[in-house]
């Protein structure tokens, strides 16, 4: 093999950020600080939310997010099985159970006409996923929770810029927030990177504080007020909490890669415009499509086997791997885990399955070449010959 491989995904990290963390370190100040309090203001002034709060990862930030609103022992947690772990690990982290919803299969999101059906009188919270950075079906997910009297967490791991249009609105943000709250994710494979990172956004100020507390074991005020109060003071801790704190270092990051951010979606798009190009119509492919509600920040883009494509998906990497092109299989199923096998399952997920079991996440990032581009289609293109 004489052609460099081509990687899933790459984060763009540069000097800019190494030199953000180098301030970080030497101001002194590296956990829970001005930094992280700058990164905060900056997140929330992007997706247009009141409150941000920064946590240490997204799974952090989906805990933290159904604790502050409650949600407990007995509870049921209405989502999706397709997700990474972490979104119905979230569920069980507070003693609640998940309840899985199947999905649609041309976004991967939650299917939004089965969403009432799944409601019970345990139902306290949907958990409304934004998978890949594909917005789901908020317009009708929202009044179901209205007429149930349920919140709505979205997690948004994915969906940092991608963008939302509910009836008589302009586009917003993802994050605004449209349900209660919004977990993000600062993961290396997400939009944006801290290493590891996460953020809750809200409107509802009682939440924002509560969730500020959270994060840092229920204290009943900051280190940074504690040190800004000019006087001794003993602190309480008013419930039981974690230590969930992002270090300045990492938020000195995320603050370039803010900046970062348009031009990356703007690549993302750009990328994605081409693939869609060259891979309609292929008669072994179904491709993603954006709904009229939403816009994508193509966090991911996927392909799905269809059912008469002779290739099976291992086959397909396998071939792809050959020829030095790295893929991801699609969307994992939780039910399906080792870790699930004492959880009753409720509705079988056959669209779910399907796409686990027939989706190829293929190579897509910001400062990826037309030319490794071009690489990566003429290649699928020979694997999935007719
Ligand atoms: C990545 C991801 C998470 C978890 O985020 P971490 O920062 O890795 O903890 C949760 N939900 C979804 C949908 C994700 O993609």
């Amino acid at each position: 093999m004489t052609e460099k491989a081509i990687p899933v995904a790459r984060p763009t990290l540069g000097e800019e950020e190494a030199q953000a963390a180098r301030r970080a370190i030497l101001s002194g100040w590296v956990v829970q600080g001005p930094e992280v309090a700058a990164f905060e203001k900056e997140f929330a002034a992007l997706v247009g939310a009141s409150y941000a709060v920064a946590v240490s990862s997204g799974t952090a930030a989906l805990h933290l997010a159904l604790m502050a609103l409650d949600i407990s022992e007995g509870d049921e947690v209405l989502t999706v099985s397709h997700s990474f772990i972490a979104t119905a690990n979230a569920a069980r982290y507070v003693g609640a159970r998940p309840v899985f919803v199947d999905v649609e299969p041309a976004t991967g999101n939650i299917d939004a006409d089965q969403v009432a059906r799944a409601v019970t009188r345990r139902t306290r919270v949907i958990l409304a996923v934004h998978q890949l950075g594909m917005p789901c079906n908020l317009e009708a997910i929202l009044p179901v929770a209205l007429d149930f009297n349920i919140k709505v967490v979205e997690d948004a791991a994915c969906a940092l810029g991608s963008e939302i249009r509910l009836p008589g609105r302009d586009w917003e943000f993802i994050g605004k927030p449209h349900g209660d709250l919004a977990c993000f994710s600062f993961h290396p494979r997400k939009v944006i990177t801290t290493g590891d990172g996460g953020m809750i956004t809200t409107a509802n100020p009682k939440l924002g504080q509560r969730l500020a507390r959270l994060r840092s074991h229920s204290m009943s005020m900051s280190a940074a007020e504690r040190h800004g109060a000019g006087k001794v003071v003993f602190e309480q801790y008013l419930e039981l909490g974690y230590n969930y704190r992002l270090t300045d270092i990492q938020a000195a990051m995320g603050r370039e890669q803010l900046k970062r951010l348009p031009w990356m979606l703007e690549a993302r798009r750009r990328l994605v415009r081409r693939y869609l190009e060259a891979l309609t119509g292929h008669p072994y492919l179904a491709l993603p499509e954006e709904p009229s509600y939403a816009r994508s920040n193509w966090q991911s883009f996927w392909i799905t086997l269809t059912s008469n494509c002779p290739y099976s998906q291992r086959g397909v990497m396998e071939a792809l791997l050959a020829r030095g092109i790295h893929t991801r299989r699609g969307v994992m199923c939780a039910h399906r885990e080792p870790a699930y096998r004492n959880l009753p399952l409720h509705s079988p997920l056959p669209v779910s399955e399907y796409l686990q079991d027939h989706s190829i996440i293929l190579p897509l990032y910001p400062d990826m070449t037309i030319v490794e581009q071009d690489r990566v289609i003429a290649a699928l293109e020979e694997c999935l010959a007719p």
